[in-house]
C-alpha cells in the first residue's frame, strides 16, 4: 500500500480522554476513531490488526475441527427468557421493542441462539462432539466503558460452543480447546498465562482466563513461585487460618467492653486510639447487594472480594454503599458500624470465625466495642472464604508464597455442562437410545482487545511495536527523496519486489521531510523499516531498521529482501 494513497491520520499530540497507552496509540497511529461511548470506527490501518487477530484465530479454530457459522446479533427476548437471563442478565443486556412491539436484544452472548439452533438441527449422539464458532460483533452497554478497545461497548468476539454426549467427552472438548488457545495466544506473539476463572452469570462450574500480562490490565493474577498454580484474585481460594491457635487460656473470651473512640473512624485511627493492631479489629462493610443492604465482616487489615461475596449471595450485583446509604440502612454514622445489634443481614469471613476478643464498631457515634466474639455476641447469616488473597498468604495448592501480577483478559473457557440444555430443552439419542441432554462448553475471544492488549504490551515511547504475526505491515519502506529518480525508482522496486516475495508492505511515498516519515513509521510500529536514501546513491546501500531493538543493518537491496523474508518467516513459524 502506498502511504500517500491509504486514510491514516496520524497524531502528533497526545489524546486528552485516552488513560492507557493502547488507548492513546490505536488513535494516535489512526487505526481507530471513536463514534459514541465505547464505540469505535477500524480505519483501514488498525482493521487490517483485527483482521491479523482473527485470522490467527480462524485457522486454530480450524485445526480444532470447530466450524465457523454466523449467528444474528439481533435476538428475541422469548429466547432469553427460556433461560431465565432475559431478567438476570442485567443492564449490559441492551433490549429494545421493534416496529411490531417484539421485544429484543442485542446480543452480547450467543448461548441461548446456539442452543436453539442445535435443538431443531442435532438428534443423535452420531453428530456429537460438535463445536460451532463465529466472529462477529458484540454488544454490551458496558457501566464503565472505557480504555478504547480494551472495553468496548461494541467490540469483536470469537465465541464458540461444544456440545458433547457425555461429561466425558465434554471434558476433552475444553482440553482441546484450552490447547487451541495457548497456540492462538503463542502465534500472536503474546506473553500471557492461563488461570483458574471465577465462572460469573454465565453459570457452569468450571473455567480458565487467558491474561495477557501488562502492568494496565484490569485483573489482577495471582501465581505460586513454587507450582504451576494460577488463578484470578477473583477465584482464588484463601486457605481457611488454623482456628484459634494460640494457647487456650490466652484465648478465653474476655468480657464485652464499650470504649469511647472519639472522632476514630478509620481502622488506622481506631487502631492507634486503642493500641491495637488491625488484625484485633473486624471491619464491618456495608454492600447492597441486587440493591438491598448485607454487612460484610473481614479482619482490619483485609480488603472484602466483591466476586467472591456475590457469588455468596446468588446475586447480579454487589456494589460498596455511600456513607448516606449506610446511614439510611442501619441509623449508624460511618465509622462505628458493627455486627452486635445490627438489623441488616450479616456474613463474615471465615477469617472472623477463627479470630478471639477483637474490636468492632458500637452502632454509636464515638464508640466501639473490645472483647467482641462471633457467636457470644452476635450470630452471622453465612461464613465463607470472602476476603482477597494478598501475597501474606500461601498457595491453596502447595502451600507455596504466592506473587500477584496485572493481566488484561483476552480468552474465557467455561465447562457449562447442561445448565443451557436442560433449560431449553437441547436432548439428542444417545446409543443406548435415551434422550438426554447436551453436554455444553462455550469459549470466548476477545479479537479486538487482542490488538489492544499487544499495544499495551508492546510498545516504548515513541509508539507501537507490533507483534511481527499482529502487524498490518511487515515492513515500511521510505522514500527519502521523491525529487531524485535513481532513490524514487530504487524505493519503488523494493516496494514491488517485497511484495512479489510475499510481504504486506507500505510505501512512504508522501512527500514530508525524512524527519516527520521517521516519526510515523516509529509510531505506527512496523516491524522493520527500509530506509532509501542518500547512502543508495553514493554506495547502493539501503538501511534496515528493526523496530522493537533498533538494530540496523546497511545492506543492498538483493540483500535486504532476502533478510526482511527471513525474519518475518521465522516470527511466523515460530511455534
Ligand atoms: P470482563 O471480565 O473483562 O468484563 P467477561 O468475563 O465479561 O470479561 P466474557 O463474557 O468471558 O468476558 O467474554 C469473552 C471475551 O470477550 C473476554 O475474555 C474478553 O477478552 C472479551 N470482552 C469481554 N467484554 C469486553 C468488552 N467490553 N470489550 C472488549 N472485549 C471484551
Ligand atoms: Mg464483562
Amino acid at each position: 500500500m502506498r502511504y500517500s494513497q491509504i486514510l491514516l491520520p496520524t497524531l502528533k499530540e497526545i489524546p486528552a480522554d485516552a488513560e492507557v497507552v493502547s488507548h492513546r496509540l490505536l488513535l494516535r497511529a489512526g487505526c481507530i476513531r471513536k463514534l459514541t461511548a465505547g464505540v469505535y470506527t477500524y480505519l483501514p490501518y488498525g482493521l487490517a490488526a483485527l483482521r491479523r487477530v482473527d485470522q490467527i484465530v480462524r485457522e486454530e479454530m480450524n485445526r480444532a475441527g470447530a466450524q465457523e457459522l454466523l449467528m444474528p446479533m439481533v435476538q428475541p427476548a422469548d429466547l432469553w427468557r427460556e433461560t431465565g437471563r432475559y431478567e438476570k442478565y442485567g443492564p449490559e443486556l441492551l433490549r429494545f421493542r421493534d416496529r411490531h412491539d417484539r421485544e429484543s436484544c442485542l446480543g452480547p452472548t450467543h448461548e441461548e441462539v446456539i442452543t436453539d439452533l442445535v435443538r431443531r438441527e442435532v438428534r443423535s449422539y452420531r453428530d456429537l462432539p460438535l463445536n460451532l464458532y463465529q466472529i462477529q460483533t458484540k454488544f454490551r452497554d458496558e457501566i464503565r466503558p472505557r480504555f478504547g478497545l480494551m472495553r468496548g461497548r461494541e467490540f469483536v468476539m470469537k465465541d464458540a460452543y461444544s456440545f458433547d454426549a457425555d461429561d466425558e467427552q465434554a471434558s476433552r472438548s475444553y482440553q482441546l480447546m484450552y490447547d487451541t488457545y495457548q497456540r492462538i495466544f503463542h502465534r500472536c506473539g503474546l506473553e500471557f498465562r492461563a488461570v483458574e476463572a471465577d465462572s460469573g452469570t454465565i453459570g457452569g462450574s468450571f473455567s480458565h482466563e487467558f491474561m495477557v500480562l501488562a502492568k494496565t490490565g484490569e485483573d489482577t493474577i495471582v501465581f505460586c513461585t513454587a507450582c504451576e498454580y494460577a488463578a484470578n484474585v477473583e477465584k482464588a481460594t484463601v486457605r481457611p487460618p488454623k482456628a484459634r491457635v494460640r494457647p487456650l487460656e490466652e484465648e478465653a473470651e474476655l468480657d464485652l467492653e464499650k470504649v469511647e473512640t472519639p472522632g476514630r473512624r478509620k481502622v488506622e485511627a481506631v487502631c492507634e486510639f486503642l493500641e491495637i493492631k488491625p488484625r484485633q479489629l473486624v471491619k464491618t462493610m456495608v454492600y447492597l447487594a441486587d440493591g438491598l443492604p448485607v454487612a460484610v465482616l473481614v479482619r482490619g487489615d483485609r480488603e472484602v472480594q466483591e466476586v467472591k461475596l456475590k457469588n455468596l449471595l446468588g446475586v447480579v450485583d454487589v456494589e460498596l454503599a455511600a456513607d448516606q446509604q449506610v446511614y439510611d440502612a442501619t441509623g449508624v454514622p460511618t465509622g462505628y458500624l458493627g455486627p452486635v445489634g445490627i438489623t441488616i443481614r450479616v456474613v463474615a469471613d471465615q477469617e472472623v470465625a477463627a479470630m478471639r476478643n477483637f474490636v468492632v464498631g458500637a452502632n454509636e457515634k464515638n464508640y466501639h466495642l473490645r472483647n467482641v466474639n462471633l457467636g457470644r455476641d452476635f450470630a452471622v447469616e453465612a461464613v465463607a472464604d470472602l476476603r482477597q488473597i494478598t501475597t501474606e498468604d500461601f498457595c491453596p495448592v502447595c502451600g507455596g508464597a504466592l506473587g500477584l501480577a496485572e493481566g488484561i483478559e483476552v480468552g474465557h473457557i467455561f465447562k457449562l455442562g447442561t445448565v443451557y440444555s436442560e433449560a431449553m430443552q437441547a436432548l439428542f439419542q444417545d446409543s443406548d437410545g435415551l434422550e438426554k441432554p447436551l453436554v455444553m462448553g462455550c469459549y470466548g475471544i476477545g479479537v479486538s482487545r487482542i490488538v489492544a492488549a499487544a499495544i499495551e504490551q508492546n510498545h516504548d515511547e515513541n509508539g507501537i511495536i507490533f507483534p511481527i504475526p499482529l502487524a498490518p505491515y511487515q515492513a515500511v519502506v521510505l522514500n527519502l527523496s521523491l525529487k531524485d529518480a535513481e532513490i524514487t525508482g530504487a524505493a519503488e522496486a523494493l516496494y514491488e519486489e517485497l511484495r512479489a516475495a510475499g510481504l504486506d508492505i507500505l510505501l512512504d511515498d508522501r512527500d514530508e521531510r525524512p524527519g516527520f516519515k521517521f516519526k510515523d513509521a516509529d509510531l505506527l510500529g512496523i516491524p522493520f523499516r527500509i530506509t532509501v536514501g542518500k547512502r543508495f546513491l553514493k554506495d547502493g546501500i539501503v538501511e534496515l531498521r528493526h523496530r522493537r531493538d533498533g538494530l540496523t543493518e546497511e545492506l543492498d537491496p538483493a540483500q535486504v529482501i532476502v533478510r526482511v523474508r527471513e525474519l518475518v518467516s521465522a516470527a511466523l513459524n515460530q511455534e
